[in-house]
C-alpha cells in the first residue's frame, strides 16, 4: 500500500492490460501523451479492436475510434471518464469528463436533456442535475429559467431568496417592497417576516411562514374596505396631521391557508396585515389577509357554554349567538386593512415608531388596529357599503362590544401563573377594556354566585371611549411617544388579578373548555384527468393534528421525475 492509498478513499478500478494500452491523458491537452502517475486526465483505450455495431461501419467508428497517429491500424477510443494512475499502475476513477450520469444502469447525458428542455419555448435555460438527498433513490430534477418576464410573484421570490442569502437590511426592504407590489396572484405566501409578540422585551422575533389561496366570494366583503379606506381614513377620530392625505396600495384579501408554520401555525391568527415596516406601509401600502378557513374552524370549534358561562343575560347569549361571528369578522377585516394601515408620523419624525416605542409598540399597535374596527363597528357607512343590514347594526356593534370585554377576562385562562400578560395581543385587548373601565361608563364589572362578569352598560359611552383612546394611542405611536405608551400598558394592560384569574381558570375547566386551539391544516389532492394532466384539486382535512405534525415531521415525497430511464 502506498501513500496515495491511503489518502485517497477510492477504490482502484484496474490495472493496465498488456494487450491493451490504456492511458490518461491531462484535461488541457487533445493528444494522448501519457501523464505522469498522480496527475489527473481522461482514460483512453488504444487498441487495434473496435467494439461491437462499430465493425464494417466505417462512418460511426471514424468520430468515436480516432486513428492512431502513432500506430498504424491502432485506435484511440476515449472513454471520457477522468481518473489517476497510481504508483502501483492502479487506475482511480475521479468522474465524468462530460456530465454523462448513470441512473439504474441507463447512460443519461444530462447536456442532452438540458438541450431538449431549452428548445421548449417557455424555458429559456434549463440544468438538471442528480438528486439523492430527497428520495435515497437517483433522481434526475430539472431546473428551468420561464422564457417569459418574470411575474410580481417571481420578483417577490427572488427578492426573498436574495434576503435570506444576505440577511442584509437592504434586501429586506427590497423584498418587502415585491412583495407589497405582488397584488393580484391568487396564490400567495407570506415568509420571510417577523413578529415580536411572544417577546414581552419586543426584541425576539418569530419567523412565520404561510401559503394560501384567495377565497373569491369573501374577498368581496373585505375589499370593500380595501376601496373606501380613504373614507374611513378621513372619519378617524384622531388629530388630522397622523391621517394620510392619500391611503396607498391596500390589497386585502379573504384568504385560504393551505399551510402555516413558524409563529403562525398550527397555533394560527385570523389576520394578517404586512410588512410591519412603517416607512414601505407608508409610501407603497401594504397586504391584509383574512383567514377564511382558520376563522370558520374557530367560529365551529367554540362551545355555547363559552358563550353562556360569561355573559350576564340571556339577550347577550342571543346576541352572541346570532351575531358574534359575522362581528368577528368585520373586526378581523377592519383591524387589519383600514386598523394597521392607517395614520401616518408626525412631521419631522425620524426612524421608526418600533425604535422609540420599543417593547410597547407591537401591543400599541395591535391596540390602534383593534380600536379603528371597534370605532367603526356601528358606523351607518357599513350600511352604506352593503356590509351589514341597516337593521342589525346596532346589535351588531353590541354583540362585539360584548364579545370584546368578555374576552378580556376569558383570556386570563391563558395566562396560568404569574400576574402579567405576556403577549402583545392580549395586552392590547386587556388595556382597551380596563382603559374604558376607568375612563368611561360603558363597562361594569358584576358579580352573581361568586361569578365575576363583564357587562357592556352602554354602547355609545363604549364607541365615544374608544374613538378618545384611539386618539391618544394614535398620537403615542405618531409621537413616538415612549414614556405615555409604557404608562398606558402599566397601567392598563400588564397586571391583572390573580385571584379572578384562578376564578376564571376554574371556570373553564369545569367546561372542559381549551386554552389553545390548533388549526388542522387542509390536504390538497390533484386529481388527474385520462392524459395525466390534473383537471381539479380535492381540499379534505384529515382532523387529526397530532397525526398531521407528525407527517409534517416525515421527509418530502419525492420530486416528480422526469427525463430519466
Ligand atoms: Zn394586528
Amino acid at each position: 500500500m502506498t501513500n496515495d492509498d491511503l489518502n485517497c478513499p477510492t477504490i482502484g478500478i484496474g490495472v493496465r492490460l498488456s494487450s491493451f494500452a490504456p492511458a490518461a491523458i491531462p484535461k488541457h491537452r487533445d493528444a494522448g501523451q501519457p501523464v505522469a502517475a498522480g496527475e489527473t486526465g481522461e482514460l483512453i483505450v488504444k487498441s487495434p479492436y473496435i467494439a461491437e455495431g462499430y465493425w464494417r461501419n466505417p462512418t460511426d467508428t471514424a468520430p468515436v475510434f480516432a486513428a492512431d497517429p502513432d500506430v498504424p491500424g491502432q485506435r484511440i477510443y476515449r472513454t471520457g471518464d477522468l481518473g489517476q494512475f497510481r504508483s502501483d499502475g492502479r487506475f482511480v476513477f475521479l468522474g465524468r469528463k462530460d456530465r454523462q450520469v448513470k441512473i439504474r444502469g441507463f447512460r443519461v447525458e444530462l447536456a442532452e436533456i438540458e438541450a431538449t428542455l431549452t428548445q421548449h419555448p417557455e424555458v429559456r435555460e434549463a440544468a438538471v442535475v442528480v438528486n439523492e438527498r430527497v428520495t435515497n433513490d437517483t433522481a434526475l430534477v430539472a431546473y428551468v429559467v420561464p422564457a417569459r418576464e418574470p411575474g410580481p410573484t417571481a420578483d417577490a421570490v427572488r427578492a426573498l431568496i436574495q434576503f435570506y442569502r444576505t440577511g442584509e437590511e437592504s434586501d429586506r426592504v427590497q423584498y418587502d417592497i415585491a412583495w407589497v407590489q405582488d397584488k393580484d396572484s391568487p396564490v400567495d405566501t407570506i415568509n420571510g417576516f417577523v413578529e415580536v409578540y411572544m417577546d414581552p422585551r419586543g426584541i425576539k422575533g418569530s419567523w412565520e411562514g404561510l401559503v394560501f389561496y384567495v377565497n373569491k366570494e369573501k374577498t368581496e366583503r373585505i375589499n370593500k374596505f380595501a376601496s373606501n379606506a380613504q373614507w374611513f381614513e378621513d372619519h378617524m377620530p384622531y388629530d388630522a396631521k397622523y391621517r394620510k392625505a392619500s391611503v396607498k396600495g391596500i390589497v386585502a384579501n379573504a384568504i385560504d391557508v393551505v399551510m402555516e408554520t413558524g409563529d403562525s401555525g398550527p397555533v394560527t391568527p385570523v389576520g394578517i396585515n404586512l410588512p410591519n415596516d412603517q416607512r414601505i406601509r407608508e409610501q407603497y401600502g401594504s397586504k391584509s389577509v383574512s383567514l377564511s378557513n382558520v376563522r370558520d374552524a374557530s367560529d365551529n370549534a367554540v362551545p355555547t357554554s363559552m358563550r353562556s358561562e360569561f355573559s350576564w343575560t340571556p339577550e347577550e347569549v342571543q346576541r352572541s349567538e346570532k351575531f358574534a361571528t359575522l362581528a368577528a369578522e368585520l373586526l378581523t377585516d377592519m383591524h387589519e386593512v383600514i386598523g394597521h394601515a392607517s395614520g401616518q408620523q408626525a412631521a419631522g419624525f425620524k426612524g421608526t415608531p418600533q425604535e422609540v416605542i420599543k417593547e410597547h409598540f407591537s401591543a400599541l399597535e395591535e391596540g390602534r388596529a383593534d380600536l379603528v374596527g371597534l370605532y367603526f363597528m356601528g358606523d351607518p357607512k357599513l350600511v352604506e357599503l352593503g356590509i351589514v343590514p341597516a337593521a342589525d347594526l346596532e346589535a351588531v356593534m353590541l354583540a362585539e362590544y360584548e364579545a370584546y370585554a368578555r374576552n378580556a377576562i376569558v383570556q386570563l385562562r391563558r395566562v396560568r401563573e404569574g400576574t402579567q400578560i405576556e403577549e402583545d395581543h392580549m395586552r392590547n385587548r386587556q388595556m382597551i377594556v380596563r382603559w374604558l373601565m376607568a375612563n368611561t361608563r360603558s363597562i361594569e364589572q358584576r358579580t352573581r354566585d361568586n361569578k365575576t362578569y363583564l357587562v357592556v352598560t352602554d354602547p355609545k359611552a363604549f364607541r365615544d371611549g374608544v374613538g378618545k383612546l384611539l386618539g391618544e394611542v394614535q398620537r403615542i405611536k405618531s409621537e413616538g411617544d415612549y414614556a405615555a405608551a409604557k404608562a398606558l400598558f402599566e397601567t392598563h394592560g400588564i397586571h391583572f388579578d390573580a385571584t379572578l384569574r384562578d376564578e376564571i381558570v376554574k371556570r373553564v375547566d369545569s367546561l372542559n373548555l381549551p386554552s389553545y386551539q390548533g388549526f388542522v391544516m387542509p390536504k390538497l389532492t390533484a386529481v388527474k384527468g385520462p392524459d395525466g394532466t390534473i383537471t381539479d384539486v380535492q381540499i379534505s382535512y384529515p382532523m387529526d393534528l397530532t397525526k398531521q405534525m407528525l407527517e409534517f415531521a416525515e421527509p418530502p415525497p419525492s420530486p416528480a421525475v422526469t427525463g430519466s430511464k
